[in-house]
């Protein structure tokens, strides 16, 4: 099959040939034959091309004007016109092509720039819909992480923040298992985790036969005041359930438990050092005299005995003389820790003073504290005191007051028991008096 161009280009050319034959055979028929050559001009035109019609145009001009050479002196001025009139079609028809095709051009350009634009709003649709999610994201971790700081703050009680991390990691990970290990165990997850000394992250539990399990996991170890301080745990069944920014999430709210322990840890610390007394651990002066307070608050409203014996060392200014100040301080210890042998749950054993220890002891009247005092005084007496593999011992005076008998206020108790204790001493050390 011809194609358009060649069938418009053949039928033209045949157009012209047949026009021009027929006008060379009748030389007369010119001026009514010739404006058919517009025809070629209209035809060639369809092809859209710019060349042909001006090709046609010029054999068109040559054949009117040989035409009009040879035709009478009449005919010929009626020829100038018509080819006249040929030019000016040549020209209407390529005007209005050249026109076509602008506003083609035009309207292509605009389709290319409309595109492109769309293309440009599709982009930045796609990075607003990203950084939406991103921003959307950051703010939901930075007002998690807010809460959980309060949430996790808020409590001075370490088991209670365990449950409270347990809590947020589960509505931050739904369909994970989240646990807290206290240490390692038979755990190769937490293993690995000690061994790095950091989050470890398993895509695929399977890939290992020592984990045991399929699905994925991590890991990540906690430290209180530098110190490992067990692990926190996710598990899930599918594989791949957590990212690397799952991990850091997990981390981070991890971190901000251990900081968390860490307040509780060092709060505990100070409180202690403010209620202990450093060198034998028994509670400081301080805490003793609050602590009278309150046990006879207590016995008061419950109309039930209380208490206090005295203690004093039999002559240790002396021991410190004879073996030292080192070997004073290690039996200021060991009758620390014979005292709170002695002690019940209930009772509150103090370091009074240098030498001097208290023991409150709640519900007991004065006989049995005064028997409790002997068996205390007894099993002093009888210690080796070992330092430095010198054997060393020592006695003790005790002074005994009791509520209600003796005193009612924590002043009055302090005095009698005081006095009592004197009077111990004055009748000639390692006694009770009562
Ligand atoms: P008494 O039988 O009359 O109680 O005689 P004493 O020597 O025990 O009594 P005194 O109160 O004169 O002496 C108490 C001594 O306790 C004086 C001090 O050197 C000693 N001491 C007080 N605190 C400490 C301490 O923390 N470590 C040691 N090693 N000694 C202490
Ligand atoms: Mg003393
Ligand atoms: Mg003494």
């Amino acid at each position: 099959m011809l194609s358009y161009r060649t069938a418009t280009l053949l039928g033209s050319t045949f157009l012209f040939i047949g026009i021009s034959l027929l006008l060379i055979r009748e030389p007369a028929l010119g001026p009514g034959l010739f404006p058919f050559y517009g025809l070629i001009i209209l035809w060639s035109d369809l092809r859209r091309e710019a060349e042909m019609p001006i090709i046609f145009l010029f054999l068109v001009s040559t054949a009117g004007l040989l035409l009009a050479s040879r035709s009478a002196p009449g005919s010929g001025a009626g020829l100038s016109v018509e080819i006249a009139g040929i030019w000016l079609l040549t020209w209407a028809l390529s005007w209005l092509r050249g026109r076509a095709f602008s506003d083609q051009r035009e309207m292509a350009v605009e389709q290319i720039s409309l595109e492109a634009e769309m293309k440009d709003d599709e982009r930045d649709f796609k990075y607003y819909q990203s950084y939406e999610a991103s921003v959307g994201g950051e703010t939901r971790l930075r007002r998690d992480l807010a809460e959980s700081a309060k949430s996790l703050g808020a409590t001075m009680d370490a088991s209670e923040v365990q449950r409270r991390l347990i809590a947020i990691l589960a509505s931050r990970f739904p369909g994970a298992r989240i646990t807290v290990a206290a240490s390692v165990g038979d755990d190769a997850l937490l293993d690995l985790a000690s061994k790095r000394r950091g989050p470890v992250l398993v895509r695929d539990l399977r890939s290992d036969p020592r984990f045991k399990a399929s699905g994925s996991a991590v890991a990540v170890p906690m430290k209180v005041m530098g110190r490992p301080a067990g692990f926190v745990r996710l598990e899930s069944d599918q594989t791949g359930a957590f990212s690397p920014e799952d991990v850091n999430t997990a981390d981070l709210f991890a971190t901000m438990a251990s900081l968390s322990l860490e307040n509780i840890t060092f709060f505990e610390q100070v409180n202690e050092q403010a209620t202990h007394d450093p060198l034998t651990q028994l509670h400081s002066h301080k805490s003793f005299q609050a602590r009278l307070q309150e046990e006879l608050l207590r016995s008061g409203r419950s109309q039930s005995p209380l208490s206090l014996i005295f203690c004093d060392l039999d002559h240790f200014k002396s021991y410190n003389d004879r073996y030292g100040h080192q070997a004073g301080d290690h039996l200021l210890r060991t009758v620390a820790g014979i005292l709170m042998g002695f002690a019940r749950p209930v009772d509150c054993a103090a370091r009074y003073g240098g030498e001097e220890f208290a023991l409150i002891v709640p519900n007991f009247v004065r006989t049995e504290a005064v028997e409790l005092a002997n068996r205390i005084r007894a099993r002093v007496a009888s210690e080796p005191f070992v330092f430095q593999g010198q054997k060393t011992t020592i006695t003790m005076s005790l002074g005994v007051a009791s509520f209600p008998q003796d005193a009612t206020t924590a002043s009055q108790m302090v005095r009698v028991a005081d006095e009592r204790l004197y009077k111990a001493k004055s009748s000639g050390r390692n006694q009770v008096v009562g």
